[in-house]
């Protein structure tokens, strides 16, 4: 990575190749802008999550960019030859490798500067890696990032820490949101079409159950659709949740044969919009929990 010192004033006045440039700023020649565009490291990460962190701690300080298209299925996602070239050009590329196989293709054979993996921070369990519905974990990969940016340009550490900081800040005030909100339903059962909901689930004291497992292009299996059926029926389980992305046909065909209603919680694994608000999604999937699970 280059980065192109600043010029500032006292060195214009005393170099002499400096004062040339003085020379061919007073005959027409562009004024030097004080940050340049391509002086600002070129962000590249590997699904929304990531993304939005990035962006937040990057502020105007850096460019993020993602490396899928908004609205992209994060688990089936190839990359298009364009965005491959970008990600091996970037300074910087934040990654969570085994989420986006589109991605782990494109870093293993770009070889892209500097790579970000965030696995550690994230604290994984196992083979889940849906870590951002835990916002504290997500404050901890906030953490991670901000890091990496200071490193890869340390003029501007600052910036990075100090985002991060706020960052964390609303990322722990929703935490204490989920928390008051949950609190009356610990230990209830959490249905979902797609088992993406195990940290938050965790965190907050629910039991998750997937109609799919942790990867939502696999067909159910007899043998879990009867599972899901004895807990609905064991616990009283009133709604069975589904995704904003996917069809989730199955789902809505077992809720309207077992009576149950249906609610919608997004997985946040792609942004619907792009500049999507993470935490204004959490806190409408807080709603749909508080209003379908069962609560004392
Ligand atoms: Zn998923």
């Amino acid at each position: 990575m280059t980065l192109t010192p600043r010029v500032s004033s006292a060195a214009v006045a005393t170099s002499a190749a400096a004062a040339l440039l003085l020379l061919t700023a007073c005959s027409g020649a562009p004024p030097q802008d004080d940050a340049p565009a391509d002086e600002r490291l070129d962000v590249v990460t590997a699904a929304y999550p990531l993304q939005y962190v990035t962006e937040r701690i990057a502020g105007d300080d850096a460019t993020a960019t993602s490396a899928l298209s908004a609205g992209t299925d994060v688990h089936e996602a190839e990359l298009a030859p364009s965005q491959a070239l970008r990600l091996s050009r970037a300074d910087l590329v934040v990654a969570l490798p085994g989420l986006q196989a589109g991605v782990d293709a494109a870093l293993s054979d770009a070889a892209p500067e500097r790579v970000v993996d965030v696995t550690e921070a994230a604290a994984l369990d196992g083979d889940d890696l849906h870590f951002w519905l835990d916002p504290l974990r997500l404050a901890d990969v906030g953490d991670e990032v901000a890091g990496a940016l200071a490193a890869a340009d340390p003029d501007r550490a600052d910036g990075y820490r100090q985002r991060a900081a706020q960052l964390r800040t609303d990322l722990t005030a929703l935490d204490q949101r989920y928390a008051d909100g949950l609190a009356p339903c610990r230990g209830a059962s959490l249905v979902t079409s797609h088992e993406a909901f195990g940290y938050l689930a965790d965190r907050y004291g629910l039991q998750q159950l997937g109609v799919a497992g942790l990867d939502p292009e696999v067909e159910p299996t007899p043998a879990r659709l009867r599972a899901v059926v004895e807990q609905v029926q064991d616990t009283g389980v009133r709604t069975l949740y589904f995704e904003t992305e996917a069809t989730d046909a199955v789902t809505r065909a077992l809720a309207s044969r077992l009576g149950t209603a249906t609610g919608v919680l997004d997985p946040m694994e792609s942004a619907r919009e792009p500049g999507a608000d993470l935490v204004a999604t959490a806190d409408a999937n807080l709603r749909a929990l508080t209003d379908g699970l069962v609560c004392s």
